[in-house]
């Protein structure tokens, strides 16, 4: 399981954000919540992460 993308973050990376104006990036469910509220962010939970989601 990789890490979260965000810096200093080290919980376990469980979604893809995809991001239009930048490269895909995985992150744990607490930054994808804050960032998939930014315009044209699409999240997609990873493969197998599930168990992650809270
Ligand atoms: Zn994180």
């Amino acid at each position: 399981m990789d890490p979260c993308a965000e810096e200093g973050c080290e919980r376990p990376a469980a979604v893809r954000l995809f991001i239009p104006w930048t490269d895909d990036r995985d992150v744990c469910t607490a930054h994808a919540r804050v960032q998939v509220q930014a315009d044209g962010v699409v999240a997609e939970p990873l493969e197998g992460a599930e168990e992650n989601w809270r």
